[in-house]
């Protein structure tokens, strides 16, 4: 167990951090916990991690099964897997929960840029206020995407999203407001060439041959030593990447947006879960600022493409998006004061508190 001193270290730290500042270049909390070494990586203790969040560690089922709870948080992780959940949202790790020695242990990539981003948004890094938000229309041109309407369905929802975040007051860029074609590099690189606070990758799913899944998936880029989620499945390999990207100086701010967005998609249009992930996408690679690709729906699920089709459903993933992205502006911003408020958003109008 953690003594008291270093969470009290942490704690005066935390306070310390200015609000509005500028996100420091790393997600790592302040008091560093013990590690032990299983299979080759890094792990704590998820009893350290309970004490230093300041959540309660409860037993659902001894020895496999854990609860965390806090304030705001609820967290369940089980022996042996990477599929967990935090506050009723399903979420998958970076590398599986161990048992060692009666105790549950989680990877300290994942306590950092995972756990710690979800249950104690800017623990450790202060957010930034949001001014332009970049929203990616996946595809375009020659490039149909998974099927011949992705890239038409992506456009509309980002051009709808954008409305809604003008009226609420934030400049919004779009990589692409036409059919077009542009690469993964050219689509990051509007992104930062705007000093985007943000970027938002929207496409729509498919599996071929199967006409029922459903629901929506919310990915941030894996960070450096992590594979990522789709890699696990058979008869794909371990796509670690050793060297960390651009993209992961910003892990913990992209986990509090993914988380943000994905909340909103499951709670306002009670979608089906089918959670947040890691991937290397190469449209997030070389960010500058935090960044996620949300797979909206599948185009290959008949009830889903169904819904899908119709530009009032379409609206409602903009709102969600919308709603997502402004929850997160709660967060990164912080308590600002009025007059900070105004001189960081001299035009528009404060969007209103969901
Ligand atoms: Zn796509």
């Amino acid at each position: 167990m953690l003594s008291a001193a270093p969470r009290l270290i942490g704690l005066l730290l935390l306070l310390l951090v200015p609000i509005g500042g500028r996100a420091a270049a790393t997600a790592t909390p302040a008091a560093p916990l013990a590690t032990k070494k299983i299979g080759g990586l890094d792990y704590v203790s998820v009893a350290d991690v309970a004490s230093q969040l300041g959540l309660k560690l409860a037993w659902i089922e001894r020895g496999r099964k854990l609860l965390l709870t806090g304030p705001s948080a609820r967290v369940e992780l089980e022996n042996d897997t990477r599929d967990i959940t935090v506050n009723g949202l399903r979420v998958f790790l970076g590398d599986p929960i161990i048992d060692a020695g009666r105790q549950l242990y989680v990877s300290r990539v994942d306590f950092e840029r995972c756990l710690t981003p979800l249950v104690r948004p800017g623990y450790g890094t202060a957010g930034r206020p949001l001014k332009t938000i970049v929203l990616d229309p996946g595809h375009g041109g020659r490039d149909h995407g998974t099927s011949a309407n992705e890239k038409i369905f992506a456009l509309d929802v980002a051009r709808r999203a954008k409305k809604l975040l003008e009226t609420a007051g934030y400049q919004v860029v779009l990589t692409r407001d036409a059919d077009v074609f542009l690469d993964l590099a050219q689509r990051g690189g509007i992104a930062n060439a705007n000093r985007a606070s943000l970027f938002a990758s929207i496409h729509f799913n498919a599996i071929p041959n199967d006409k029922k899944t459903s629901g929506v998936e919310v990915f941030t880029f894996a960070p450096q030593f992590q594979r990522s989620t789709n890699s696990w499945s058979p008869g794909m390999g371990d796509d670690t990447e050793k060297e960390p990207a651009p993209v992961n100086r910003y892990d913990h701010w992209s986990v509090v947006l993914a988380n943000a967005i994905h909340r909103r998609f499951v709670t306002d249009l009670k979608t089906f879960d089918r959670g947040k992930k890691l991937a290397h996408w190469g449209v997030l690679r070389q960010l500058n600022c935090p960044g996620v690709l949300i797979e909206c729906g599948f185009l290959t699920s008949d009830a889903e493409s169904r819904k899908v089709a119709t530009a009032a459903y379409r609206q409602r993933l903009a709102a969600a998006l919308a709603a997502g992205i402004r929850d997160y502006a709660v967060i990164t911003e912080g308590p600002r004061s009025k007059a900070s408020a105004a001189s960081a958003r001299p035009k528009h109008p404060r969007p209103k508190s969901p």
